[in-house]
């Protein structure tokens, strides 16, 4: 079967065949619809994040996939039923605590691989197998865009770990930030503007990125009803002065001067949320004000990575709610296996793109 890969050594993705997967009992064939492509896989290729399975020379790529039960063995799915799957697997070895807790995304490096980014082979291949316990059924309304609910999940549950940081006293926010303007930031930005139940709907939100108008990315910002804040004009820490100090930011830019700057942007009682992956990089920062900031305004500044089933549950419903036009103003580009590497084209007007391996 055709699959996408990244050979050792190589930083560029090229199509290879492999033998199709035999499922064991216990787990599921299933036939890959789309896989889609993130900052992340670009961080897997070009080498600063991620790493081979052990003893491979290649590494399959992709995390983002829908796909169609064809063999459920002794599994409770059905030949047919439309899947998406999650990322991490236990190791060979090391502890399987977070696994048994059903909290993968919480286990410590070394207690976890992840398929496609660290340490296992991903699911940009015609098909792939998966124990039942990481396989999260979709409606078919979602066959084309499900792809979708594995990022949209690691923004839940960051969200909600951010609002489980001040559920301690009346908060009440206005204001949301997003920083970046890529794939994560604009479905984060997208969950943002939904009325969020119990979490309620911010007042005003903003988006940061380090375009030039006309720009698609700044156009759905503005279509959201989000303000664009540049940060060439108005650095993080500006932001108070310009616009205003905001409550909550979710930071998917990967800039690691954000993480600092954050807490200058914060109103009192506000909480920040990273997800961005940073490569090494060592610069000055007043930590003493910081740290004061931090603690006499109460700020919280948390990491988040990964999502399990009950963030991919919270995916669905999120996308499920999104306007058409945003999803298909995100999605840049439907590629075939064999144009995988056009797929993996980055540009001002390239936002999403997807690998198609077949239809419903
Ligand atoms: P991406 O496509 O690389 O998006 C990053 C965006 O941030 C880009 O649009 C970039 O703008 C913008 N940006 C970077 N530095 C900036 C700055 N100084 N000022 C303003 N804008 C800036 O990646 P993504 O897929 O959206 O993901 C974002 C980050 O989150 C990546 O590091 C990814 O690895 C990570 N991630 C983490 C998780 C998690 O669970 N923690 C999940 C998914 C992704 P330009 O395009 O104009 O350069
Ligand atoms: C993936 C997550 C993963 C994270 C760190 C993200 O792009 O969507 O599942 O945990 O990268 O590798
Ligand atoms: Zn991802």
């Amino acid at each position: 079967m055709k699959a996408v890969a990244v050979q050792r050594g190589e930083t560029e993705p090229t199509l290879i065949n492999i033998p199709q997967p035999t499922p064991n009992d216990g787990e599921v064939l299933v036939r890959t619809l789309r896989v889609g492509i993130d900052g992340t896989d670009h961080e897997v290729i070009s080498g600063p994040h991620g790493g081979y399975p052990e003893g491979a020379d290649y590494q399959i790529l992709g995390h983002e996939a829908v796909g169609v039960v064809v063999d459920p063995t002794t599994t409770k799915f059905s030949e047919g039923d439309l899947v998406v799957r999650t990322v991490r697997r236990p190791p060979e070895s090391g502890s399987t605590l977070y696994f048994d807790r059903d909290e993968p995304d919480m286990a410590p490096g070394g207690d976890y691989v992840e398929r496609g980014i660290v340490g296992a082979h991903g699911y940009m291949s015609e098909y792939f197998t998966s124990p039942e316990r990481f396989l999260v059924p979709v409606p078919e309304s979602l066959a084309v865009y499900g792809f979708l609910v594995e990022p949209i999940s690691n923004a839940e549950k960051a969200i909600e770990h951010a609002f489980a940081a001040r559920s301690d006293f009346e908060w009440t926010p206005e204001s949301g930030f997003v920083l970046g303007n890529g794939p994560l930031g604009l479905l984060a930005l997208a969950i943002l503007e939904q009325d969020r139940g119990v979490y309620g709907r911010f007042d005003r939100t903003y988006c940061l990125g380090r375009r030039d108008e006309p720009d698609l990315t700044i156009d759905i910002i503005r279509r959201l009803g989000s303000t664009y804040v540049d940060s060439r004009e108005t650095p993080l820490t500006e932001m108070p002065g310009v616009h205003e100090p905001v409550d909550f930011v979710f930071e998917a830019t990967g800039y690691a001067r954000h993480v600092f700057e954050t807490v200058d942007t914060l109103a009192p009682n506000g909480v920040a949320v990273l997800l961005g992956i940073s490569e090494d990089w060592s610069f000055g920062i007043d930590g003493g004000r910081l740290h004061r900031e931090m603690v006499l305004e109460n700020k919280a500044l948390i990491g988040s990575v990964n999502s399990h089933v009950d963030h991919f549950e919270a995916a669905k419903e999120s996308l499920s709610a999104f306007p058409h036009w945003f999803i298909d103003d995100l999605i840049t580009g439907v590629h075939a296996p064999e144009e995988a590497s056009r797929a993996f084209e980055t540009g001002d007007d390239i936002i999403k793109t997807v690998v198609e391996f077949d239809t419903l």
